[in-house]
């Protein structure tokens, strides 16, 4: 492992730090932190802490001695002065003073001596960073340390080559019990370089930052360069073949099983060297131990599902696999639950967090796709030290006692309780999503947790949400079935299925009806017509596989219900569109989808030009105000105003085959 300390970068970022009034503490503390934070051998995605000690003064104008520590919510890689909530060191050491206090107690007793009572909760390991004298400490889960410390000699292996300068510390749950051990192993020997948490991780610290971190850099070359040097001890059968199924069309079938309390998103990879770990004959054995360090238990559960499907000559024959399967995992689930219970806990969701199937690749879940992603980037990784581990030795874990405890720790399912909305876990896809309605639309569903994807035939725009990464974004001709299947396989990839349709693609035409060409009219049709048959019936059949409730909504518009003169080739396939809406609920309502629809009328977008607006107010001779006014309530319907009305149908679970108005009320377009 490099080395990557460069003066010249600290002395930059300590320059640049100054100008904003953040200490050279903090400001070498940041650095050494995302050096570290960047290398996935060391820690990923918010894994791991460091801390500073440093003096701060208070409002009452006295000078406190503080510890920095990384606060809950941040990554390493990026951390910034305000993931460092500072805390009160004296109140800190006298807790170490008390024989046992629970883990809610030390979180609460920290907050009460942060010097901003507003920052994140600091890291559970701030008792550790604490009771270290020297200034800084750095704590990673290191891979080779990981490999080192996980098999059943770790112990004799940790002595041996780091036993001169660390302390090996035997596993003890994180939190208030581990500081306690630190505390009283570090009484009696305080002059090391760092501590060797066994099965577990890595802390180095030093009086400079510059030190801590050539300890740690150090310390993972001492046990990386002994790994190199152990020879395979045994080679694994694998065995490839090419399954009769796809990612994308297994997907949904998987989300079938995965709908219990909470919508999930399920997201797939492959690679080279994944497939050769987990196509190995005998990986569920290796898996099944455990966890590799106790903190990616709320990761990837205490062991991931291991499908193959290999004899499978089709999706039925794979489904009848999977049923059993899951009812395997989940019987299994709830015997490690019962036994290692106490009165106060509930049981979390019985389905897999990971669900590995060979030949093909790996599936994670998250309740939304960043949490997804990390999940799988975490097992990854894991999987990795297991197999490199099983390779030389045999993977030995923490016990599954130990691995719940860490699973049903309150403060890991703290991490897990923040909601992200009551759209989370829900995949939307939105058609014309570039245009000004659809990316109302989007922003909405957005803002309440919901992944959104939007389709649209602008290549430029597309391509900038791409870039943006708000949304993804995917090029499609919405009139073409074969393009829109495209996408839904890759919608199939990356989020396992959908759950709410807005189709909402669209464009006028203006001619009288009886001069129109028949071209003309049938490219309306295609457009405000058939497109939402295939991009509905499609998104259908993708929620009847993964035996969800789902929910269509049309952009179907008041010329459905109340034609405008020169606007026939529009209105009539809208007015086609409003029966294809109800027909869909009268059809899918008993399989728990809904079918709703959205009559808007005189809103600015690219349906309706400021040109056209001009135009069409000069025509009726007012102003554009009073034409865009022109309504009972005399007010001006805004795009976010057909985002909220699909977003409310959205929500109405007890409403389909309805259309809601969004034109400030017009009683000609007003039904019956
Ligand atoms: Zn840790």
């Amino acid at each position: 492992m490099k080395n990557l300390f460069e003066k010249k970068d600290l002395e930059k970022i300590i320059n640049e730090y100054k100008k904003h009034n953040v200490s050279i503490d903090l400001a070498q503390r940041i650095y050494t932190s995302r050096l570290i934070g960047s290398n996935p051998n060391l820690v990923l995605h918010g894994g791991g802490n460091t801390s500073v000690k440093s003096i701060k003064k208070d409002t009452d104008g006295e000078e406190y001695e503080i510890i920095y520590v990384k606060g809950s919510g941040s990554d390493l890689s990026n951390i910034e002065p305000k993931g460092f909530p500072a805390v009160k060191m004296k109140p800190l050491k006298r807790l170490m003073k008390k024989k046992f206090i629970t883990d809610e107690e030390m979180v609460s007793f920290i907050r009460k001596n942060l010097m901003d009572h507003t920052a994140p909760n600091p890291s559970v390991e701030t008792l550790v960073h604490t009771i270290i004298k020297e200034k800084f400490v750095d704590h990673t889960h290191s891979n080779s340390i990981l490999e080192i410390t996980n098999r059943p000699d770790g112990l004799r292996l940790s002595k041996q080559l780091f036993g001169k300068n660390f302390i090996i510390i035997p596993y003890v749950m994180p939190g208030y019990l581990l500081a306690k051990k630190v505390f009283d192993m570090y009484k009696q020997n305080n002059n090391i370089h760092g501590l060797i948490l066994f099965r577990h991780g890595i802390f180095t610290f030093a009086d400079t930052a510059k030190e801590s971190y050539d300890r740690m850099i150090k310390t993972v070359n001492v046990a990386e360069k002994f790994l190199k040097n152990q020879s395979k001890k045994k080679t694994f059968k694998i065995k490839n073949k090419k399954l009769a199924m796809s990612a994308s069309e297994i997907a949904p079938v998987l989300k079938s099983y995965l709908s219990l309390k909470n919508d999930y998103i399920l997201n797939f990879r492959s690679n080279k060297n994944l497939l050769s770990l987990i196509n190995k004959k005998d990986i569920k054995n290796s898996l099944k131990k455990g966890v590799v360090t106790p903190d990616h238990v709320i990761r990837t559960k205490p062991e991931p599902l291991i499908l193959n499907l290999d004899k499978c000559r089709n999706l039925d024959e794979a489904n009848q696999i999977l049923k059993r399967k899951f009812l395997i995992y989940k019987n299994n689930y709830i015997k490690y639950f019962d036994k290692n219970k106490n009165k106060k806990l509930q049981i979390l969701d019985t389905v897999p967090q990971i669900i590995l199937i060979q030949n093909m690749g790996m599936f994670s879940l998250g309740r939304n796709l960043r949490e997804a992603i990390i999940n799988g980037d975490v097992s990854e990784m894991s999987i990795n030290v297991i197999s490199k581990i099983e390779e030389k030795s045999n993977f030995k874990s923490i016990s599954k006692k130990d691995i719940f405890d860490v699973e049903y720790w309150s403060l890991e399912q703290a991490k897990l309780k923040r909601s992200m909305g009551e759209m989370q876990g829900k995949v939307v896809i939105i058609t014309g999503g570039v245009g000004t309605i659809g990316y109302a639309t989007a922003k909405k569903f957005k803002a309440n947790g919901a992944e959104v994807v939007l389709i649209d035939h602008n290549k430029e725009m597309i391509n900038k949400i791409n870039h943006s990464s708000k949304f993804k974004g995917y090029v499609c001709d919405v009139t073409n079935r074969k393009s829109f299947k495209k996408v839904m396989s890759n919608i199939c990839l990356t989020y396992g299925g959908i759950d709410i349709l807005i189709s909402n693609a669209g464009a006028a035409f203006q001619h009288s009806i009886a001069n129109i060409k028949d071209r003309e009219l049938k490219k309306s049709f295609e457009l405000n017509f058939f497109s939402h048959q295939i991009v509905a019936s499609e998104c259908v059949n993708n929620i009847l596989i993964q035996k969800k409730e789902g929910c269509l909504l049309f952009n179907i518009s008041k010329q459905s219900v109340n034609p405008g003169i020169n606007f026939g080739a529009y209105g009539t396939p809208k007015a086609a569109l409003l029966a294809l809406c109800k027909q869909y609920a009268l059809e899918y309502g008993r399989h728990g989808i809904r079918s709703n629809g959205v009559n808007a009328d005189k809103i600015e977008s690219g349906l309706l030009t400021k040109e056209f607006i001009i135009e069409r107010a000069k025509a009726r001779n007012v102003t554009i105000n009073t034409y865009l006014k022109g309504n009972l309530l005399n007010k001006e319907v805004m795009a976010v105003d057909v985002a909220d009305a699909f977003y409310n149908l959205a929500m109405s679970k007890k409403t389909t085959a309805a259309i809601l108005t969004v034109d400030g009320g017009n009683i000609e377009a007003s039904f019956r």
